[in-house]
C-alpha cells in the first residue's frame, strides 16, 4: 500500500513522494518492531532500570533539560515547515512547564535560550546543502528529527539527522558525546527506519548537539552508514527479542546489570530503589514518585 505526501515546504526545494508504508514494520520473517529505541536501550542498559523508568521518577526539584529539548525540536520543526515557530515553541513551553512548584528557571529565560540558539541551528542545517524531506517524522514508535536528501549524489541518497539539546556541557563532554554518536543505538535505529520507510539508501547519519549556555555552541558530526546498518540490524533483532522475553516478568525477577549502577555521570537514578529499598515498590515510595509524564 502506498500513500502520497506533499512535501512542498522544502529548504528551497518542493518535492512530492510516494511512500511505501507497509514495509515500515515488517522485518524478515514478519518480525514486528514494536519498541522505541530509547526504551529498548534502557532495558538493555539494565532490565531493572527499563522497568522502573516506565513507572517511577526520583523525587526532587524540577529541571528544564527535557522541556528545553522539546522546545528546541518544536522550534526547528516549525521553522523548517514554515509554521509559526514562536507560537509553537510557546505552546510547548506552556505544556511542559510545571504548575505545582516555582522553578529556578523562568519561562522568559527558557524562551530566550531557545530564541538565541535557533538561528545558529538553522544556519548549520542550511550549510548541509541538502534538500529537506521531513522533520519530526513518526515511524512506528520512533520519531526522526530530520530527513534530508543529497540531490547531487547518484541515486539521491538520504541523510538522517538527530538533534540533542543540552543546557550546559563542558567542551570535553560535548566532544565525547559527538564521538560516541557513531555507535549510538537511537541514531542507528532511526537511520534504519528511514531506509525502510522511503525504501531508499540512507548514506549518512548525523548528530547535531546544541549547547545552550554559557554561550550557544552547535556541534555536528556525520557518519557514513553504508557499511554499518546491516550489522546493526542483525544485533537489533536479537536484542529486541531478548527484551520482549523479559517484559512480563515481575520486578523482583528482572536481571540487574550491576556494572551500570555507577556510570559516567555518577550513580544510576534508581540506585536507592535497588540498593536501599531492595526493589520493593512499597518501600521506595518516599524516595520516588509515580511517573507523571510518560517516559519516552
Ligand atoms: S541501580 Fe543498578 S541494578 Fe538498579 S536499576 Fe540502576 S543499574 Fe540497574
Amino acid at each position: 500500500m502506498d500513500f502520497e505526501v506533499n512535501l512542498g515546504f522544502v529548504l528551497g526545494v518542493g518535492l512530492r513522494f510516494s511512500l511505501p508504508v507497509c514495509s515500515v514494520y515488517s522485518m524478515p520473517g514478519g518480525y514486528l518492531v514494536a519498541m522505541s529505541p530509547t526504551k529498548l536501550m534502557r532495558w538493555l542498559t539494565c532490565p531493572t532500570f527499563g522497568y522502573l523508568d516506565e513507572r517511577w521518577e526520583p523525587t526532587g526539584p524540577w529541571t528544564p533539560n527535557r522541556l528545553l529539548g522539546m522546545m528546541m525540536h518544536t522550534a526547528i520543526n516549525a521553522s523548517l515547515t514554515h509554521q509559526d515557530a514562536p507560537g509553537s515553541t510557546l505552546r510547548e513551553l506552556d505544556r511542559g512547564y510545571p504548575t505545582d512548584e516555582e522553578p529556578v528557571w523562568t519561562k522568559e529565560a527558557l524562551l530566550t535560550l531557545i530564541n538565541k540558539a535557533l538561528p545558529k541551528v538553522l544556519g548549520v542545517i542550511e550549510n548541509f546543502g541538502e534538500s529537506f524531506l521531513a522533520s519530526e517524522l513518526t515511524i512506528g514508535d520512533g520519531r526522526v528529527d530530520l530527513v534530508t536528501q543529497r540531490e547531487q549524489d547518484k541515486g539521491q541518497p538520504l541523510v538522517v539527522t538527530d538533534f540533542k539539546t543540552s543546557l550546559q556541557l563542558s567542551t570535553y563532554l560535548a566532544t565525547k558525546n559527538m564521538a560516541e554518536a557513531q555507535s549510538d543505538w537511537q541514531l542507528l535505529d532511526y537511520t534504519w527506519r528511514v531506509s525502510e520507510y522511503y525504501q531508499k539508501p540512507v548514506i549518512a547519519r548525523r548528530r547535531v548537539l546544541i549547547v545552550l549556555t554559557p554561550q550557544v555552541k552547535v556541534y555536528c558530526e556525520t557518519f557514513d552508514t553504508t557499511t554499518t546498518l546491516d550489522m546493526w540490524r542483525r544485533t537489533m533483532l536479537k536484542e529486541e527479542a531478548y527484551v520482549e522475553s523479559l517484559k512480563d516478568l515481575p520486578l523482583a525477577d528482572l536481571p540487574m546489570r550491576t556494572t551500570n549502577c555507577y556510570g559516567r555521570y555518577g550513580k544510576c537514578r534508581f540506585y536507592e530503589f535497588c540498593w536501599i529499598a531492595g526493589k520493593d515498590e512499597q518501600r521506595a515510595g518516599g524516595l520516588y514518585n509515580h511517573r507523571r509524564i510518560e517516559s519516552i
